[in-house]
């Protein structure tokens, strides 16, 4: 019987989900799978994206697991592509790759003072708080009012870890360094911007409920925001999303407030102008304009501006996925250029022969987790159907890749180690009562993977 050798690159969500319904799909052929990631641990954004304090989302976890548990897919941790492994390396080895590395970037604000000092991307604060190992682990939280600019649930999750006591993330997973920052933080008053109104805003009504339910923040709402153009009101009657967030919102602006130590405020109607300097390179100020409902859905500028004072910036307007060293990019959009999964040459259209794409990386950064499944259904229907255009590896045996990575010293981690690293985090929040606490140094996650594990490449992280 032919066999498919299949490397899979990024072990997120959508990797796994590929790597899963692969093996469980009717096929005329054997398969064995090779899943490399850069990270010493696996799950992508579930684990380093994912807010801390949305245990239930972090569950999705539990599943991803029971997949890597079974114990047919090879994981290779520690392994970055372009550096440690090349698609030169791949097609020696394998006969066809799915790319799955997903979106780390933030997508750019243009906009005068967006690299003031005091200006961050939500990414970046995201990889921090979520214990990312390739990040500082300090974060500069000297700021008493902050601007945070968007209207999803990524500027919802950094709002809400900017202005929630500290000591109210204790019972979730967050390292020890990110609780010791977050309670040095001066923070009184955070501010959220969206161009839009409060029925056009892409938050989903269960995460912005909760930035209501935060003890000692007082939520702040301006009725100016609430007098409804008639395709607001159409959008409110009409979606039953739209509808909850503003009946959300509604029964937020009956609250009292003023006693709060803290306050949020959402801002609607508010084009970014710029971000304004103190003088010596900080930043002092938001500035934006008001805009006002065009009567279709959409807005226009009314030219009133208006100025916040802050001393930091965060813009959550979404993420943007990198590119592969020889893998074709569409740099406008951040994405692998594909057809269903297949990779394209970006000027000619024409297909890469072997080279497939899954998740954030293959139709950008939109979407939850559930839908990176659906999206490795269709690639996975392609790798099969495509058996004819596979590569030709000269050492497709599952050991030469083992010895390409021990030849190289490349410390790599696999599934036992993982497990070593899962257990210690387990034990380490247990004196607690914490379900976990992460490890954050990435030569520690990689000495305590290695320490039993069967990997035996020179430790060289
Ligand atoms: C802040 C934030 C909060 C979110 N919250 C939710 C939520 O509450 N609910 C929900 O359903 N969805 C949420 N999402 C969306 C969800 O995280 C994504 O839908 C999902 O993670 C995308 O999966 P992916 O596998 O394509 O990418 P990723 O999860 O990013 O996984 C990609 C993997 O590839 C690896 N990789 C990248 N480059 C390389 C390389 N060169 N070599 C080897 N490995 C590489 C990365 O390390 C990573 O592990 C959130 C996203 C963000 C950003």
């Amino acid at each position: 019987m032919t066999k498919l050798r299949l490397a899979i690159v990024g072990a997120g969500p959508a990797g796994i989900y590929a790597a899963d319904i692969l093996l469980k799909a009717e096929r005329k052929f054997d398969v064995s799978i090779d899943l490399f990631e850069q990270l010493p641990a696996p799950y992508g954004l579930v684990r380093y994206g994912v807010a801390p304090d949305h245990p239930r989302i972090k569950g999705i976890i539990n599943a991803l697991r029971d997949v890597l548990d079974r114990g047919d897919i090879r994981i290779f941790g520690n392994v970055r592509f372009g550096v440690d492994i090349t698609l030169d390396d791949l097609k020696h080895h394998y006969n066809a790759v799915i790319f799955s590395t997903g979106a780390v970037e933030d997508a750019p604000l243009d906009i005068p003072g967006i690299d003031l000092d005091g200006s961050y991307g939500a990414a970046e604060f995201v990889s921090w708080f979520d214990g990312h190992p390739d990040v500082p682990r300090t974060w500069p939280l000297e700021a008493e009012s902050i601007a945070v600019i968007g209207n999803g649930n990524v500027a919802l999750d950094v709002a809400r870890m900017l202005a929630k006591h500290p000591e109210d993330l204790l019972p979730t997973e967050i390292p020890a360094n990110v609780h010791e920052g977050l309670q040095q933080s001066p923070v009184t008053d955070v501010h959220v911007f969206g161009r839009r109104g409060p029925a056009q805003v892409k938050f989903t009504p269960l995460e912005l409920r909760e930035l209501g339910e935060l003890n000692d923040v007082d939520m702040i709402l301006a009725d100016e925001d609430f007098d409804y153009d008639e395709a607001s009101k159409a959008a409110v009657a009409s979606n039953k999303q739209v509808m909850v967030i503003d009946r959300v919102l509604q029964q937020w602006r009956k609250r009292e407030t003023g006693q709060a130590s803290r306050r949020l405020h959402l801002h609607f109607y508010a084009k970014p102008l710029d971000v304004v300097d103190d003088g010596s390179g900080k930043v002092a100020a938001f500035r934006y304009e008001r805009t006002r409902p065009d009567g279709q859905g959409g807005v226009e500028g009314t030219g009133e501006i208006r100025e916040v004072p802050i001393q930091a910036l965060y813009r959550a307007v979404g993420y943007f996925g990198s590119p592969l060293p020889g893998v074709p990019f569409d740099s406008r959009h951040g994405v692998i250029p594909n057809h269903e999964g297949k990779v394209l040459h970006p000027e000619s259209n024409e297909r890469v022969p072997g080279v497939y794409a899954t998740g954030w990386i293959k139709r950008g950064p939109v979407g939850l987790i559930g839908h990176t499944k659906s999206d490795a259904m269709e690639t996975i229907g392609h790798v099969i159907n495509d058996q004819a255009d596979w590569w030709a590896p000269a050492e497709p045996e599952e050991e030469a890749v083992v010895a390409l990575l021990e030849s190289r010293g490349v410390a790599y981690t696999d599934l036992e180690g993982w497990h070593l690293l899962d257990q210690h985090e387990i034990a380490l929040g247990e004196p607690q009562g914490r379900a976990r606490i992460k490890v954050v140094p990435r030569e520690e996650m990689v000495s305590i993977s290695r320490a039993q594990s069967s990997g035996t490449g020179t430790p060289s992280a």
